[in-house]
């Protein structure tokens, strides 16, 4: 079979599954305190119907496949699909992007069904901050649910920080610092605009260049070198020398990886986006509830693969943000 590649030679093996909109958290960049409006039970895919998408993808050139939310491990009965995914017969990579707060409890259980590794965001280290921007997050939870997935086996952990200026921005060296005693890998991402409720403004942007400037203010890096050229998907990654761990730059905005996008995006409602700044969605669950076949299943996903945009649209006043917000898309 061939390899699902778009019409601009982009190899596209990677799939992102979103299998909730809802969240135990509020966190103040990504929801209003009230949260967003919910889906509907019926509206959300069923797990079979996220296997059966999966299946075919994986059947078609997927090998990668993580799974996002909302907060994936507020859905009943999660490792149960985790469990499913994992043996579909081709997948290489499975992980799943948490906030951590409820990893203590479902670690093992995730690990034993096939989860090989975690990233787990977390946007300050000081409790009553982390509190703050989460609007009610304990932030020793999410120390634990790291520690319970290092005891489970899954590596390498991955703790993903969006860092906003006047928000969290005094605290990147503390996070780069991390880094030093233990094998983890720090992440720093870009602030983006998404979603309608995002409060984004300009002047909270923090690109890369400048984090990576404070952390070496404080120490120099020097580039990973166990990753091929330096990247692990899209982050950029250095450490400090001697050091456990790595630190890691994602840079979607001033420094967009669009040439290298091997993404697609199922969101909890069903729908396909080929590219996150776009509101171009294909409706997989319409089909899926008409009783298709697998094979239009398949051509729907490759239609949908071959007019994927070779980039987001920058409009005159910046970048054109898409209307879902990331809470029903899946970071
Ligand atoms: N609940 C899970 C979690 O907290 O990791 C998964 C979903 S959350 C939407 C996924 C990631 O998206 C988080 O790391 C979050 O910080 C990030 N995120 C949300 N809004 C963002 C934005 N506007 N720019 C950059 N990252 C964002």
């Amino acid at each position: 079979m061939d390899a699902l590649i778009d019409a601009h030679n982009r190899r596209i093996n990677y799939l992102r599954i979103s299998i909730t909109d809802r969240c135990n958290l509020r966190c103040q960049y990504c929801m209003p305190k009230e949260g967003v409006s919910q889906f509907g039970h019926a509206e959300v895919l069923r797990y079979e119907e996220i296997l059966r998408i999966a299946k075919v993808a994986v059947a078609r050139g997927i090998t990668k496949v993580r799974i996002t939310g909302g907060e994936p491990l507020v859905r009943k009965d999660v490792v149960q699909l985790v469990s499913q995914i994992s043996r579909l017969e081709g997948i290489e990579d499975l992980s799943m992007t948490t906030n951590g707060a409820l990893l203590a409890e479902f670690a093992p259980a995730l690990s034993r069904a096939g989860l090989k590794r975690v990233n787990i965001s977390m946007d300050s280290l000081l409790p009553e901050k982390y509190r703050q921007i989460t609007r009610g997050g304990e932030l020793s939870r999410v120390w634990a649910g790291m520690e319970a997935a290092r005891a489970a086996g899954m590596a390498p952990i991955k703790i993903n920080v969006v860092a906003i200026a006047g928000f969290n921005d005094t605290e990147i060296v503390n996070f780069a610092r991390l880094t030093i005693p233990d094998p983890i890998q720090v992440r720093f991402i870009e602030f983006m605009p998404i979603g309608f409720f995002s409060e984004w403004r300009p002047q909270q942007f923090l690109p890369s260049d400048e984090i990576k400037r404070r952390i070496e203010s404080h120490r120099p890096l020097v580039p990973a070198s166990i990753h091929k050229n330096g990247h692990d998907g899209p982050a950029r990654l250095f450490k400090f020398p001697g050091a456990a761990g790595e630190i890691g730059f994602i840079s979607p905005i001033s420094d967009h990886f669009c040439q290298s996008c091997n993404r697609l995006r199922l969101t909890p409602d069903g729908k396909l986006k080929t590219c996150l700044f776009s509101d171009e969605e294909v409706d997989l669950k319409n089909l899926l509830r008409s009783s298709c076949r697998d094979e239009e299943l398949e051509k729907e996903l490759c239609d949908a693969i071959s007019s994927k945009p070779l980039r987001y649209g920058y409009t005159g006043s910046g970048i054109k943000r898409c209307h879902r917000p990331m809470v029903k898309i899946g970071g």
